[in-house]
Order: C-alpha cells, then structure tokens, then sequence
C-alpha cells in the first residue's frame, strides 16, 4: 500500500455534504484551521507539500504561499477567489484551480427568488401569517410589484450573470447589462454607464466578481440612479455595495428595495437592514443546494486528483 499523500486544507468545508470525510479518507491532511498558530503549523508541516485546498472564506494570502516552500496547486472550492492572492501565486508558478459553471444556474435560481420574494413581498407575507396578524388587522400586508415585463439590469455578465438574464427573457423582461466592456455573444443591450444602467432598470443585480475592482461599485450615486421604485439584488459579494450608502438610500425612501444573499461584514449583517421589512436577507446560500454543493466538491476534488497525478489542474482560474 502506497502513502497516502500530504495536503494541506485551510478551513473545514462545513457547507459541502462529505468533502471533509473524503479528504481525510485518500489523503494525509494537514488540518490548518485545527492549529491555532498557523504559521507554527506551516513551519513544521509545510516542507514537501505540493498541494493546498482552500475556498474563498478560508483565502490563501501570500504569508501562506510563501511558508509553503514547495507548494505548486491551490484547488479552491467555489467559483469566487478574491481572497486568494493569485498576484503571489502566479510569481511562483502555482496553479490556481476554482469551480465554475457547477454552481450558475443554483446561484441564477437564487437571484431570481430574491427578486420575485422582495417584489412580491414572500419573506414579508411568510412573517404576517406566521405572526398570527392575517385576520386580526384589517385587510392583508401592502401591495407589491410586478415582475413579468419589467426592466431587468445585470451588473457583470458573466456565467452567472447570463444565467439570470436568460430566465429573465423567459419572464418577458427587457434585459440590459454593464461590465468593463461589451459581450460580442449576448443578444442584450450594453450599457457603458452603470448610473445609466440603474437608472433605466426596475430591478438591479450584481453579479460581478468581488474584490478590490468591484469593491463599492454599488455607490450612492447608483443607488440613487435605481431610485424608489427600484430594487437592488446582490447575489454576487457584499463590498460590491457600498452598505452604509445602501442603508441610507433606503431609510431616505431614495432606493426602493433590496434583497441581499451577501452582506459588507459577512457573517455580521447591520441592525438597520434588519429592521426593515422591505428587505430580503439571506445567510450567503446563492450555491447551497445538495446537488451543486455535491458537483463542487467533486470539481474540487477533481483538480486536486489530476494535479497530483498529472501536474496540471482541470479548472484554472484564468487572470
Ligand atoms: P464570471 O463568469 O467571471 O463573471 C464575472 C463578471 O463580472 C464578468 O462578466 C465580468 O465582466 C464582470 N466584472 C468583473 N469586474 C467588473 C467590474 N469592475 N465592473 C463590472 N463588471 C465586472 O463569474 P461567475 O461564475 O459568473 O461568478 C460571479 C461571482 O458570483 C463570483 O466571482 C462570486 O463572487 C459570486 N458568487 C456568489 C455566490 C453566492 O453564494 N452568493 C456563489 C457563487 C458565486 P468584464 O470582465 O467584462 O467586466
């Protein structure tokens, strides 16, 4: 029987079905979130090891990278990496693996349930019956906004975001979007001028990639383009918005309405947001369904599995 091979992993994948087990089960894993001096642990384990597994809230910074003298893959899990400092990876030759495509159409399904839940008023409707008020106050909670045949904006249309436009021509809807620049294979008009953007669109969804080039992206002056008839979905990762400018372009009546998967300080979410009924939160679950969890994990794994006996990832992020 061969040794089992030594990786590193970052964080215990708590939201994955079996990731943890499997590792543990064909690898020698190094369990850093179990050390509570990493550096410690990297200094006396990190010698030969050649792969690391990680996802965006674990990160990998290039303290880490560079205690890993002889590290040569960081395999994430999930499609997001703005925590791993690719710049550094790259220096040193490592691949960089994600998991993309898996994940759009349950993170597409899920921008659309916050669209029609804010819309519609679900999440507030669940909470008036559960509260016993159906009956007891006159008539029933306020009306809401149509969907079907609205003005659908997508900020960043990437796979997600063409995952959300599609159903939204199966909703009638006219669809516009902004990015850095035009898509020669959408069939939906471009906007150059994301405040353009808002101001046309009833509603509004990120779906960018998040840090530093997308950090506040959501500015006041977005918002108030979108104005008070308008709502703001955010699918893609909390600092694309700027929340305190969110939080008083609602209480100001100067944005209509928001329904947010992410948050600024995930998982801290403000007292202000909470409190208006308005609003949609969700605890970050745009990808959190067995099935892609399950297909995540397995892609995962899958880039580990043929860097180790090939040399070369299957899904490498591309910069
Ligand atoms: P993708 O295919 O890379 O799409 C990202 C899009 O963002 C591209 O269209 C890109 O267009 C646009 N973009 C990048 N920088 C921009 C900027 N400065 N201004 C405007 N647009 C910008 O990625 P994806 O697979 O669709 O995933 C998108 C993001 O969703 C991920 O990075 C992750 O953060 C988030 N996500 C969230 C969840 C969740 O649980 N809520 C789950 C999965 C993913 P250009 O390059 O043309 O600008």
């Amino acid at each position: 029987m061969t040794a089992k091979q030594r990786i590193i992993q970052v964080g215990s994948y708590a939201g994955s079905p079996t990731a943890n087990d499997r590792l543990a089960r064909d690898y020698d894993v190094v369990e850093l979130w179990k050390y509570p001096d990493r550096k410690a642990a990297l200094a006396e384990h990190g010698t030969g090891i050649t792969a690391l597994v990680t996802s965006a809230s674990f990160g990998c910074t290039a303290e880490m990278i560079e205690a890993l003298p002889d590290l040569k893959a960081i395999c994430s899990w999930g499609v997001g990496y703005e925590t791993l400092d690719i710049a550094a990876a790259q220096r040193r030759g490592i691949q960089v693996s994600n998991t993309p495509d898996v994940l759009t159409d349950c993170v597409a399904d899920l921008a659309w349930g916050l669209m029609i839940a804010a819309a519609r008023r679900i999440a507030y409707g669940d909470r008036f019956v559960r509260s016993g008020a159906w009956g007891q106050v006159h008539g029933s909670i306020p009306l809401g906004s149509r969907v079907s045949g609205k003005k659908l904006g997508i900020v960043g249309l990437g796979r997600i975001g063409q995952a959300i436009a599609k159903r939204g021509t199966g909703f009638d809807m006219d669809v516009r979007y902004h990015s850095r620049r035009p898509r020669d294979d959408a069939p939906y008009r471009y906007e150059a001028s994301l405040v353009d953007l808002a101001a046309w669109a009833d509603f509004l969804v990120v779906a960018t990639v998040g840090g530093p080039a997308t950090y506040h992206l959501i500015s006041r002056e977005v918002l108030e383009a979108l104005g008070p008839k308008g709502t703001i979905i955010n699918i893609a990762r909390g600092p694309v918005i700027d929340e305190a400018a969110l939080i008083q372009a609602l209480q100001a009546g100067k944005v209509g309405s928001a329904a947010l998967d992410v948050f600024e300080h995930e998982p801290k979410v403000p007292d202000e947001l909470k409190a208006n009924d308005n609003l949609v939160l969700l605890p970050h679950i745009g990808s959190a369904t067995y099935e892609t969890r399950s297909e995540m994990e397995n892609l995962m794994i899958a880039n580990l599995e043929s860097f180790l006996a090939t040399g070369k990832v299957i899904t490498p992020v591309t910069e």
